[in-house]
């Protein structure tokens, strides 16, 4: 039984006009190429922040996307079940507590506050599930045992690690790229004991000064991956995996949940490692589709903690940045393209929504019924929103340089930048 103390308060919810006209499908760029993604019901799952470093720009475009997904996806009436997880507890966050000598609970407190308000400010709208891993130690105890009988686990001194043979013929990167990689995001292939490499640790027991969750796999904290498997199969695939008494529970599905998301840089080790996991406890596939975003930079380098140039959204909220125009230059760039932010293009950004604004004030504008067309055929083809701003923008040009407007309004158009782009001008 999953209580409703084990979860966040998120963020409110954010209100999406309706959209009234018929709408395409939506086809994405999935891992395994393009593909049309209309399963009903829809769940998908979204890999959280872990809370000591929220929200930057990276942060921002990542999760804009998926809240373009759902919004596309509500107004075409296939209900979305939604969860994010919160790694708040994990070794980024523990050494920057100690480095600033606060508690590293009250530091994640801070930080997840600060990304809710955030969100809110951006209208990203909340998960249904927002599960932070030390609300469900319990769930990831049974679930490692279930993947110890079903015989993927094995023990390095105290701690335990996960067998990934079974799902190599699957990377999604060559074995090459994988070993390098691997070492450089938190694995530890040289370790002694191990089976294969690759193999990525599972159970942590307690390391001084660190805390430890007691369970029947010693005192200790979880790997990095196994929290998406379970807050992922628990939130948005039912429970009964983890309760069944023995074996693999199989199910008629052909995955547990439809779609995977997250920044490219978790498509190896993350997404690999937590699939195969989620795999290992049901005997499915865990996502039909894989869906990722590309890397944020900044004024020509790479945005990263290391060095040092991480751009936060509450700071330029803080600054007086308008969020609406911060999500329209987050939607300028396609989302599956490496992109650069460049802090002196904010004016242009402001220019172009003030122009939108105008020409949506006026009283006679120029036809709306094709630009709206294409705004949902743009959108409905890999979420194409460098394509619907320009028409939107071209619009606003034309409507604000011409004498003579229509009969119509702007009603339906405002409606639609608003339910599918999350754009209130
Ligand atoms: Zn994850």
């Amino acid at each position: 039984m999953i209580h409703s103390e084990m979860l966040r308060h998120s963020w409110p919810s954010i209100f999406i006009p309706e959209v009234t006209r018929t709408l395409p499908p939506l086809t994405l760029h999935t891992q395994a190429g393009n593909a049309l993604v209309s399963e009903v019901p829809f769940t998908m799952y979204v890999c959280g922040i872990t809370p000591y470093d929220a929200t930057h720009l990276g942060h921002a475009a990542t999760y804009l996307t998926y809240d373009l997904i759902l919004r596309y996806q509500t107004a075409l009436g296939i209900g979305v079940s939604f969860a994010e997880n919160i790694t708040d507890i994990d070794e980024p966050l523990l050494e920057r507590a100690a480095r600033d000598g606060v508690d590293w609970k009250e530091l994640a407190d801070s930080q997840i506050e600060l990304f809710a308000s955030d969100m809110t400010a951006l209208h990203i709208q909340a998960p249904d599930s927002f599960v932070p891993v030390t609300r469900v130690m319990s769930l990831v105890e049974r679930a490692v045992t279930r993947m110890q009988e079903n015989g993927f686990v094995y023990s390095v001194g105290a701690d335990l690690y996960f067998d990934i043979s079974t799902f190599l013929p699957k990377l999604p990167i060559s074995l090459e790229a994988a070993m390098a990689i691997f070492a450089e995001r938190g694995g530890d292939p040289a370790r002694e004991g191990k089976r294969h490499p690759l193999d990525p640790v599972l159970w942590i027991a307690e390391r001084a000064g660190e805390p430890g969750w007691e369970s029947s796999h010693g005192k200790g904290r979880p790997g990095w991956h196994i929290e998406c498997a379970v807050i992922a199969l628990t939130f948005l695939a039912g429970e009964e995996f983890l309760s069944s008494a023995d074996g693999m529970t199989r199910s008629l599905a052909s995955s547990s949940i439809t779609l995977q998301g997250g920044g490219s840089d978790l498509i190896f080790p993350h997404h690999f490692m937590s699939g195969a996991q989620a795999e290992a406890i049901t005997g499915i596939p865990f996502a039909q589709h894989y869906v990722h975003t590309a890397l944020v930079g900044l004024d020509g380098e790479k945005m990263s903690k290391s060095r040092g140039n991480l751009v936060f959204v509450s700071q330029m909220l803080q600054d007086g940045t308008d969020p609406m125009v911060i999500r329209w230059a987050l939607l300028s760039t396609h989302y599956q393209q490496e992109r650069m932010w460049v802090p002196a293009e904010m004016g242009r950004f402001q220019r172009e929504v003030d122009l939108v604004r105008l020409a949506l004030s006026r009283e006679e504008v120029l036809p709306t019924d094709q630009l709206i067309n294409n705004i949902v055929e743009a959108l409905s083809t890999n979420l194409d929103t460098p394509i619907a701003l320009k028409a939107v923008l071209d619009w606003a040009e034309a409507t604000v340089a011409s004498e003579s407007g229509s009969q119509h309004g702007t009603g339906e158009l405002s409606r639609t930048l608003d339910a599918l782009l999350g754009l209130a001008l």
